[in-house]
Order: C-alpha cells, then sequence, then structure tokens
C-alpha cells in the first residue's frame, strides 16, 4: 500500500477501504506520511466526499489512535457541548459554568480557530496565566471538585485529529462534511463522552453553508454516536450573522462576563439558553421546560457567574488583567437605513487579518484585538453614526464592502435556531 495511490484513489472519486484509512492515520502519525501528502489527501476528500461507511471507520481510527478516557468515575451527569465553529461564537464560555450551575458536570476539550471560525482555547488562552493543556488527571479532579473542566487536546487523547485539524486550518480543508464529522466524534470518543449537544453552524459564517447539509452532518454524528453509545441532540443554528456584539479572543472573554453578569441580553444569550437546556435535559434527564426554568434561574441568580469566576481561578486565570488595544478604528454608516447583511463570514476574514486569528500554523495570536459592533443587524441607523469599532495594532485597510449594507426596506428578521435533532 502506498500514500500516492490512495491519493489518486480519492481524486479519481473512488471510495477508500478500511485497511487503507488505517494506513492513512497510523503512518500519517508515525511521520512516515508528510504533511504535504496528507494534505492532498484532505484536498480530495473535500472535492469528493467520504461516504458513510469511510467516515465511520475514519472516525475509529482517529479515535483509536490514541487513549481513550475514562470517565466513568465522574457519574452519570456529564455532558459535553460542540460547535462546528462560528464567528463571535462565544458560548462554550457562557454555558461550561452556567450548566455546572445547575448541577450538570461539564467536561470539555475545545481546539484552536479553524480558518476564519474562532477557537474556545484561542479565547481562554487571552486570560493571563490561564492553564488550557490539563492532564487527564488534573482534567478529571477539576470536575469533581467545581463540576467543570475546559482542556485543550493534550497528553495522548485524540491525537491524530490534533495533528490533522492543525493542517486542515491552514491547508483550506476545513469546509468538508466527513472531516469534520471524524474530527468532532472521534474526540469525543476518545473523550469518553456520554452525553452531547452539537451545535452545528450553518451560513457564510460557518464551515456548513446550508441547512441540507447541515441536516446530513447531524444524522451521521447522531450514527456515530448511537453506535459507540453516546446521545447526542443536533441543534442547527444560524451563522449568517456573528453571535453576539464583539469578535476576537479578549474581547469575546468581555462579553461573555457581560451575558454572565446580567449586563448584556441579546441573540447570544438566547442561544446560551436553548443549549444549555438541552444540555441539562440530557445530563439529569429531566424535560425540557423544568430544565429550562433551571439555566434561567441560575443566569439570573448570577450563580453561572460565580462558577465562571471559580473556574478561571482554578485554572490559573487572571481575570482582570485581560490584553486591551488601545487603538480603535471606526466603521460609520454612509447613509441612513436599516444595518443588513452583516456578513459573520467578512467579520470572521476581517478578525483574522487583524491578527486575532492564524493564516499559518506558526502564527502567534494577538489577543487584544478585535472587532466590537455597536449596532445589530436590522437596526436603524443614522448617516456618521458608528457601527463598529476595530481594535487593532496594525493599519486597518481595505476594509471589504461586503461587511454590511444599509437598506431603506426593512430586512427580515433572521432565525436563530432552525432545527433541534435527537
Ligand atoms: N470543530 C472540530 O472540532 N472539528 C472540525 O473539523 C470543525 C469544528
Amino acid at each position: 500500500m502506498n500514500i500516492i495511490d490512495i491519493i489518486i484513489k480519492k481524486k479519481d472519486k473512488k471510495e477508500l477501504t478500511d485497511e487503507e484509512i488505517r494506513y492513512v492515520i497510523k503512518n500519517y502519525l508515525d511521520d512516515k506520511i508528510k504533511d504535504y501528502q496528507m494534505s492532498a489527501l484532505l484536498m480530495a476528500i473535500v472535492l469528493n466526499g467520504m461516504n458513510e461507511r469511510e467516515i465511520i471507520t475514519l472516525t475509529k481510527e482517529m479515535a483509536n489512535s490514541s487513549d481513550i478516557l475514562d470517565m466513568s468515575s465522574l457519574g452519570n451527569n456529564v455532558v459535553d457541548k460542540h460547535s462546528t465553529g462560528g464567528v463571535g461564537d462565544k458560548t462554550t464560555l457562557i454555558i461550561t459554568p452556567l450548566v455546572a450551575a445547575c448541577g450538570v458536570k461539564v467536561a470539555k476539550m475545545s481546539g484552536k480557530g479553524l480558518g476564519f471560525t474562532g477557537g474556545t482555547i484561542d479565547k481562554l488562552e487571552s486570560i493571563p496565566g490561564f492553564k488550557t493543556n490539563l492532564t487527564k488527571e488534573e482534567f478529571i479532579e477539576q470536575i469533581n471538585n467545581i463540576g467543570c473542566a475546559i482542556t485543550s487536546q493534550t497528553d495522548n487523547i485524540a491525537i491524530a485529529d490534533k495533528k490533522i485539524y492543525a493542517l486542515r486550518d491552514v491547508t483550506g480543508t476545513v469546509e468538508s462534511l466527513p472531516l469534520i464529522a471524524s474530527s468532532i466524534m472521534s474526540k469525543k470518543i476518545a473523550l469518553g463522552v456520554k452525553k452531547l449537544v452539537l451545535d452545528i453552524k450553518v451560513g457564510n459564517g460557518a464551515l456548513i453553508k446550508n441547512r441540507q447539509s447541515a441536516i446530513k452532518l447531524a444524522n451521521i454524528m447522531n450514527k456515530i454516536g448511537k453506535s459507540y453509545g453516546i446521545k447526542v441532540v443536533s441543534c442547527i443554528t444560524n451563522m449568517n450573522i456573528p453571535l453576539g456584539s464583539s469578535i476576537g479572543n479578549s474581547k469575546e472573554v468581555e462579553e461573555a462576563i457581560e451575558i454572565l453578569k446580567g449586563e448584556k441580553e441579546n441573540d447570544l444569550t438566547k442561544l446560551c439558553i436553548e443549549l444549555s437546556t438541552q444540555m441539562v435535559s440530557l445530563g439529569l434527564d429531566i424535560p425540557e421546560e423544568e430544565a429550562r426554568s433551571k439555566v434561567i434561574t441560575n443566569l439570573k441568580n448570577k450563580s453561572a457567574y460565580k462558577k465562571f469566576l471559580e473556574f478561571v481561578k482554578y485554572q490559573h486565570g487572571e481575570i482582570t488583567k485581560l490584553p486591551q488595544c488601545n487603538k480603535i478604528y471606526q466603521i460609520k454608516a454612509n447613509k441612513d437605513g436599516y444595518l443588513t447583511n452583516l456578513s459573520a463570514l467578512e467579520l470572521g476574514k476581517l478578525s483574522v487579518s487583524l491578527g486575532a486569528g492564524r493564516k499559518s500554523k506558526e502564527d502567534k495570536i494577538d489577543y487584544s484585538v478585535g472587532i466590537e459592533l455597536l449596532k445589530s443587524n436590522n437596526e436603524l441607523v443614522k448617516k456618521d453614526e458608528v457601527i463598529m469599532n476595530i481594535y487593532s495594532n496594525k493599519e486597518v485597510k481595505d476594509i471589504s464592502n461586503n461587511i454590511f449594507s444599509i437598506s431603506e426596506e426593512k430586512p427580515e428578521t433572521e432565525v436563530l435556531i432552525y432545527d433541534i435533532i435527537k
């Protein structure tokens, strides 16, 4: 067997055998298959796809490439949540302490930014001192002690995904249903998760561009979950417009704190309540209405905010020392009208160009930069009113004309949650 034949086979739209998939994962991890060969194969998969059997085998081989964590000592009410990635998506920062405050344990393994979408680990690493690489023992101990923990893909868990994910990020091979499904589900299997809520983002600022593909992805992940005894609830949610009003690592941490403190309420709050409701219902095995009422109570009475502070401190973060960028560029309205087509994709790309994301594997992130939206989609704006502040340490030029438009007619309101598939 050799990698060149396998690449050509996929380029020619043929099915790979289980043995070929196993050969690829094993030899890539042993550095016998080089990054450039793996990139070519990943691109062939992006272009020509994989059938259900190939996806299931790929997931299994990736999950088996490393240790499987035993979380049985944590009991039955442990839940995880995973987003397929979006722009301004800081839900994990809010949901993790909120669900833990409701008495459900949250065991979360998160990733770095991928393409133009942000990553939870980058957001957490914007908090000075925050430790994201917990050992297995530290991870389990923390969940036992305070009810939640977030770690990066450290130790020997899901190492195939870690290596492939970093390569996909810089080779234009992120947007692929088989690669997304195997990446997410291999991590969950390796982590020993038994209850999982997926937030499948769909829209211009997501990796999945249309609702049919999102439903297909939900169905395949639910099917993989079932074969490993994992209960999966998939929420298909809107990512045409960014979530909340901030984009960029420390800016997103600041917004998460505002939501947890009850100082702000927006689409992000609504989505967090819904996702948390699904997690609490799954974790405690209670009806959705009962779960929703628990979630709202623990958000309103600030138990979730207290849990957030406890969690950040436990992982050594100093929340009062978030990095700040003092150079602000304002983008103003050029006429009166309704702000519309506030594009998550364009804002995501702008945020990466400011230094909030990576263009190559070695890039260092500038945690202080980002975008603050002062107006929301569909809001009426006046000529010369500031629509957004751009925090940047570089000169800001060549801003795309496609970031938003201003219309005389009131546009239709965007739907936030399209489907919940159980
Ligand atoms: N999140 C992941 O963990 N993997 C992907 O491929 C996309 C989003």
